[in-house]
């Protein structure tokens, strides 16, 4: 029991986690207290200066924040963003955008759905801390055919921006603009055709890769076997409707538009869990979901980022923590093996990567929004973020639903005695009936 104690007072301790400095930047906020809500809408100012060296960080280099315990009775499931919301929203998007036959230009008018009073303003509020989506969000809201249409059609158009916020909703959404207003105006179909169909790039989908050629899936035997759209959808011939690209994390794509100088990445996704560590039999399936729904969701937002760290086993937990004790090296956590909510499978580290598909952890500038976009979508998924912890955890999130530090207590005993399913029965999210 005074281990739990003890943890209390885990934010006296400096365990060198790599992201730590961050917490200056982000303000002395108490536990559970949700600044990310507070600060939002405002975009912090950085220092510069605070990138990690990768080799800083010795994987699962926790810091002593993610103690068994510590934010057990202090961890509130925040009001949930409803994923199923946006997934019915996303998939609405993708109805709206299906082509009917027999129209004048050979094309149905894709449909723009009903008007609301969504203001880029308030998107912009919304997505602070996505600097992907901020920067492609001028792109439409500055074209003519944007500016052609009413209010109402705006917000609309806003709204469908929102369910996936990046460079190739907005270049597909411009050329929706672009044409509705050229029923009037007699604008050039081509401007929509350019923005619906993603010119060159790759896509890779259960382990099959594709080249991209103006919208077509061409395969390594130089077949087109499909079709892929700048509105995040794509469908393989024989397919019967669209699938969208972001929902399958392990897929990777590279959506261009344009050609030579005039290229322009509108989306660079690579493999989110490239190891299969969320699916892996000692993650539990509750947890596993929130994390496999927030990465959906940052996918969307083109924010590129993959699973380093999943369960850890109570050996390998106090191997970990051995190390600057008994062991050589620096010291890594404060965690025994049961001290972990990774050694209970209902936590991960998450972390960005740069546009080779690398792990990196820079905190400054963009991706310290980045980063902190990753926590609000994580916690509007009802995860517990360790960026807000006093010693910020900037990678990690777990989920325990209403453990009390006694309740955590006996949990620690569970886990020894009766494994993982006992453990998760214990917590309300046990995966046996
Ligand atoms: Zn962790």
């Amino acid at each position: 029991m005074w281990l739990f104690r003890f943890s209390f007072y885990c934010h006296i301790f400096s365990m060198g986690c790599p992201l730590a400095s961050r917490a200056n930047r982000k303000g002395q906020t108490s536990r559970g207290q949700n600044n990310q809500r507070n600060g939002k809408g405002r975009r912090r100012r950085r220092n510069t200066g605070n990138n990690v060296e990768p080799s800083q960080r010795t994987p699962g280099n926790s810091g002593t924040a993610e103690l068994l315990g510590l934010h057990s009775s202090t961890a509130t499931r925040r009001p949930s963003q409803d994923a199923s919301a946006v997934e019915a929203a996303f998939g609405l998007a993708i109805a709206d955008a299906s082509f009917a036959a027999g129209s004048e230009h050979g094309h149905g008018v894709p449909a723009i759905g009903a008007d609301t009073t969504l203001t880029s303003t308030a998107v912009q509020t919304e997505l602070a801390n996505s600097p992907d989506a901020l920067a492609a969000l001028p792109g439409l809201t500055g074209s003519a055919g944007f500016g052609a249409m009413t209010t109402g059609q705006q917000g609309a158009l806003l709204t469908q921006y929102q369910e996936a916020p990046n460079a190739a909703t907005a270049q597909y959404l411009q050329g929706l603009a672009a044409y509705h207003a050229a029923e009037d105006k007699d604008l050039a179909l081509g401007d929509y055709e350019d923005a619906l169909n993603p010119d060159s790039g790759t896509f890779s989908v259960d382990g099959t890769s594709y080249t991209i050629a103006n919208g077509g899936l061409v395969d390594a035997e130089g077949q087109n076997v499909g079709n892929i759209h700048t509105d995040g959808t794509y469908q393989m011939t024989g397919d019967a409707s669209r699938t969208s690209i972001y929902d399958d994390i392990r897929s990777r794509i590279n959506m261009i538009e344009g050609e030579g100088d005039n290229a322009t990445t509108l989306l660079n996704l690579h493999d989110a869990d490239r190891h299969g560590k969320l699916t892996g039999e000692n993650m539990n399936d509750t947890f596993a979901g929130m994390a496999t729904d927030t990465l959906r969701g940052l996918r969307r937002e083109n924010i590129d980022m993959a699973v380093t760290d999943d369960f850890r086993s109570s050996a390998e937990q106090d191997a970990l923590y051995a190390k600057g004790r008994t062991a050589p090296g620096n010291r890594v956590t404060g965690a025994k093996g049961g001290q972990s909510w990774h050694n209970y499978g209902v936590a991960a580290d998450i972390a960005m990567m740069n546009d080779n598909g690398r792990i990196h952890w820079n905190t400054s500038g963009d991706d310290g929004d980045r980063w902190d976009r990753y926590g609000e979508v994580a916690e509007s998924n009802g995860l517990i973020w360790g960026g807000n912890w006093n010693s910020p955890d900037m990678p990690h999130v777990e989920y325990h639903p209403g453990k009390t530090v006694s309740q955590a207590s006996s949990l620690q005993s569970t886990l020894a005695n009766e494994g993982l399913e006992a453990s998760w029965d214990q917590m309300g999210i046990g995966e046996s009936p």
